[in-house]
């Protein structure tokens, strides 16, 4: 029998363990209480959760993401804690995601920052900046920089908890109909590209077309559009794009590591007991590892799969047009700091880590891969 079962069937032992936590428990809060902090005892008071997200239903490793650590989270508090996932439209339309977490409708949610940029424009540089961070660096700033703190401010006065969720790691720069050869070939071009990245096309000349996810496939094969972006490899191949548009470019400047988010409501986060928190912190970072491996192992094969099945020419944006777009994305990333004085200090400080990382990773991760890569070039 396992020692939880035990204790839970022997009704005594259940009583003294949770005396023996709430005393423990005591001692310690002394020592560090916080403000907010739940109670310490541990009981058997059973919490059900909702978490309401902005993905399609079954959109793997976003919605799946969800559902995993919805399961995790069961999983590790032996089932006091249980949250049940719903995907975007099930419950409230996927952008109202983070007013429904923010006003106590449902007590969790996920999503990307970006989506909230209306509400406060900062939460975009908790996503996915142009020629920004990457996951791995993405991951510096959160945990051993101050972009988590920073984005726990961001969200604080709508009462919202941050956490990173998951990882795309570098997405792919997208399907055009015709090949990129400078920058001049971006005027005039209809391209469906999201958040700051869709406001560096624009400065490039480029129109930026919204499309829901369901649209973006005919209108790039009647020529609606004459490019998009989604995810990466794995994503883009059930799209079917590889039928629409010739060249596949790599790389996803715009989205160089987009950040996941988990997002609870600050009161249902503060009534849980503290040992309840700490699961929902770690199955968060668990399912960061878990989403990044995810995507990671799973393009691999679908880039393949798209060379090799369907014949697709994977391109890269030739270097001075990638310079090009540095510019205009640096100049995009000013002037909207600029806009919002949190912005500018969320902005400041990310520009600060990625100068610090950046020393860092040119002589170790890039070094390596300089040398490594060359085996696996296209
Ligand atoms: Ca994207």
């Amino acid at each position: 029998m396992k020692r939880r079962d035990f204790l839970i069937k022997a009704g005594v032992g259940v009583t003294a363990a949770a005396a023996t936590v709430a005393l423990t428990g005591c001692e310690k809060d002394k020592q560090s209480e916080q403000k907010g902090a739940g109670p310490a005892v541990i009981t058997n008071k059973k919490y059900e959760w909702r978490m309401v997200t902005t993905w399609p239903p079954k959109l793997p490793l976003l919605q799946t993401g969800a559902e995993r650590f919805a399961e995790m989270v069961k999983k590790m508090s032996g089932g006091r804690l249980t949250i049940q996932v719903y995907a975007g439209g099930e419950l409230v339309p996927p952008l109202e995601t983070f007013q429904s977490v923010s006003q106590g409708t449902v007590e969790a949610g996920s999503g990307a920052a970006y989506y909230w940029a209306g509400k406060a424009p900062a939460a975009q540089w908790f996503a996915a900046v142009p020629f920004g961070l990457n996951a791995q660096g993405n991951n510096a700033w959160f945990y051993g920089g101050n972009g988590l703190k920073l984005w726990e401010e961001v969200y604080a006065p709508f009462n919202v908890i941050p956490r990173p969720l998951g990882n795309t790691g570098v997405q792919m720069g997208g399907w055009f109909r015709k090949e990129i050869k400078s920058i001049g070939d971006f005027k005039g071009l209809k391209m469906r590209i999201p958040g700051l990245g869709g406001k560096v096309l624009a400065k490039a000349g480029g129109t930026v077309v919204l499309l829901a996810g369901g649209e973006i496939f005919t209108s790039l094969e009647r020529g609606v559009i004459d490019a998009t972006e989604w995810v990466g490899p794995m994503h883009d191949l059930r799209m079917g794009f590889y039928k629409a548009a010739k060249f596949y470019y790599a790389p996803g400047w715009h989205e160089p590591g987009t950040t996941l988010e988990a997002m609870f409501n600050k009161k249902a986060y503060d009534s849980l007991p503290k040992d309840l928190q700490v699961i929902l912190d770690v199955a968060a970072a668990e399912c960061n590892i878990w989403t990044l491996a995810e995507f990671d192992a799973q393009n691999g094969g679908a880039l393949q799969e798209l060379i090799g099945k369907h014949k697709v020419n994977v391109k890269r944006f030739p270097p001075e047009v990638m310079a090009d777009l540095k510019k205009l994305a640096d100049e995009t990333l000013e002037e909207e700091a600029d806009k919002d004085s949190q912005a500018k200090k969320v902005h400041e400080d990310f520009k600060k880590f990625k100068d610090q990382v950046g020393i860092w990773y040119s002589v170790s991760e890039k070094s390596y891969f300089d040398v490594i890569a060359k085996k696996y070039s296209l």
